[in-house]
């Protein structure tokens, strides 16, 4: 199937059975934002769990055979708005923006060159200029033929389109090429993906999201674009009231903002949107060492989701395309069916040096350093002089940060999960990892009469303690089943006639799609043995 309708079926299938639903959908919507269903909000909390069950409750074990020692915050979304300022995000967090003359359109400049080649009117043209690999004569006449016709609906701001005597545009026709080859050869286009009309020259574009805090002189503030400087801002807080000994880290989950030129490729790029993030404060000398074990321990993470390795992969950034406080970052990738072949980023992994507590501490002028007892001692131990001793006991925390986005990863677990498979009613099913499927039992009387929906209600109360149940009596169980392969739940238990005699019940798999006959009071250490 190609990607695009595997995508076009994954939205609808979230809109249809209560995944994830277009934010105020009755007055029209609000680009990019979104609502999470009864379904997706139970995914993005088992994602969110598992998450923090790896990184605060059972981190992983160091280098030395030791657990690392992890903490957990969970900050406010606004904070003074200094804080923008010290962390670079007032002045510098801007995207290029471009804005078609014609339609008005605004575009992200370095996204425009993948939306042109996507844009449903490049691919009408590619479609109309024949085979030509070369732009040859009957190329040209093709192509003037679909601006007469198709072109003026597709895309009306386009220069041939307006002018077909007078301007054949030729750049666009050696793109339509291009375009049938399956490759991108240009990267600064200046055509709009929407209409075809001229772009402007990029602008800077801030992309924090404002507001206004108080009744009286309110003062203008902002919603954080991430979570991570709420972390810095309490560096002190943690360091004095825990019992943390650097190296440590502070992992935070919660809503960030911003105000995205062009959301697009539904939850991928949203303007409210969900992170999972953590820094690392260490030593300076042991960045790098801490660093690679991040980069390690967060891929191993992403495939502990259940998410194949054929999927995923690493990309470092090249250097002109560090963010401001980066030195080194690398991003996870998985491919998305709207970037395939290619990837698209998941998260993060930055050495971000001492910039932020040194920009804190500059900006605040609270000290946001680390006295290290134990260096202190080693170096005495060494026989270090006592002023060496001093000067390098005391230290601005370097910070490894892995950043990855919750909702990205809600979007990720769709993807992968999503099965196609003509043999079923539903043609086709989620193969969710059991763990993180919203529903893991789904709990059914055969008929909704003669005894059986008492005895299935009565399992489902002894059942829902342990795993998300699901009761349902209505339909029948065909449309049933095929409703529950459609939201990946691995496990269904059926109450029928024979129950009422010899007290089993029959246990579907989703995978297999085979039932097995089981007591009724096993039901409960089977499926504990398989979730
Ligand atoms: P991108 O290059 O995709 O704009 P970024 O490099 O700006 O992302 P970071 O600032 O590193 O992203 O944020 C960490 C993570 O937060 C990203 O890897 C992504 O998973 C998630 N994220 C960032 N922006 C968005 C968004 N607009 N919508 C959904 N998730 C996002």
């Amino acid at each position: 199937m190609p990607d695009a309708t595997v995508m076009e079926q994954i939205v609808s299938l979230c809109k249809r059975r209560g995944f994830i639903y277009p934010a105020s959908e009755i007055y029209g919507g609000i680009n990019g934002f979104w609502d999470y269903g009864p379904l997706g909000v139970l995914l993005k909390n088992n994602i969110r769990d598992w998450w923090w069950n790896q990184m605060v409750l059972c981190p992983p074990i160091g280098p030395d055979g030791h657990p690392i020692e992890m903490v957990g915050l969970d900050s406010a979304i606004i904070q003074n708005p200094k804080t923008w300022v010290a962390s670079g995000h007032a002045g510098g967090f801007a995207d290029p923006m471009q804005t078609c003359r014609q339609c008005k359109k605004l575009f992200r400049a370095d996204h425009v060159a993948a939306m042109f080649m996507e844009s449903e009117w490049l691919g009408a043209l590619a479609d109309s200029i024949g085979d030509g690999t070369n732009i040859d004569p009957q190329t040209i006449e093709n192509a003037e033929k679909w601006a007469r016709g198709k072109g003026r609906k597709l895309a009306p701001g386009l220069a041939f389109v307006r002018g077909v005597e007078k301007a054949l545009n030729a750049l666009v026709v050696e793109l339509a090429v291009q375009r049938r080859a399956g490759r991108l050869q240009i990267s600064n286009i200046g055509i709009c993906p929407n209409c075809g009309g001229d772009l402007t020259e990029p602008r800077q574009f801030n992309l924090m999201l404002g507001s206004e805090v108080g009744a009286v002189d309110p003062v203008k503030v902002y919603l954080r674009p991430e979570t991570a400087q709420g972390i810095f801002l309490n560096f002190k807080n943690i360091i004095d009231t825990s019992r943390v000994k650097v190296p440590f880290g502070v992992a935070q989950t919660g809503k960030s903002f911003r105000n995205e030129v062009t959301p697009r490729n539904f939850i991928f790029r949203s303007r409210e949107f969900e992170q999972m993030e953590m820094e690392w404060f260490c030593h300076p000398d042991e960045a790098p060492k801490w660093y690679e074990f991040w980069k390690a321990k967060r891929m191993e993470w992403w495939r502990s989701l259940g998410v194949a390795e054929s999927n995923l992969r690493f990309r470092d950034h090249e250097k002109d395309e560090l963010s401001h406080y980066s030195k080194m970052t690398v991003d996870i990738e998985y491919k998305y069916p709207f970037t395939s072949p290619d990837f698209g980023e998941l998260e993060g992994i930055a050495h971000r040096g001492e910039f932020d507590l040194k920009q804190h501490s500059e900006h605040s002028g609270q000290k946001l350093d680390y006295f290290d007892q134990e260096l202190q001692l080693r170096l005495k131990e060494q026989g270090a002089s006592p002023e060496e001793v001093k000067a390098k006991s005391r230290y601005i925390p370097n910070v490894i940060e892995p950043a990855s986005g919750l909702t990205r990863a809600v979007l990720v677990l769709l993807c992968e999960a999503y099965t196609p498979d003509e043999a079923r009613p539903s043609k086709m099913f989620l193969k969710f990892k059991p763990q993180f499927a919203p529903i893991k039992v789904g709990i059914f009387p055969l008929v909704n009469k003669d005894g059986m929906p008492e005895v299935a209600e009565k399992l489902y109360l002894d059942l829902r303690n342990q795993f998300t149940c699901e009761y349902d009596a209505k339909q029948s169980i065909g449309k049933r089943y095929a409703r529950m392969d459609e939201i990946g739940t691995p496990f269904c238990v059926t109450i029928d006639g024979q129950t009422l005699q010899d007290q089993t019940v029959t246990i579907r798999d989703r995978d297999a799609m085979g039932q097995v006959r089981v007591g009724i009071g096993q039901v409960s250490g089977y499926l504990r043995e398989r979730l």
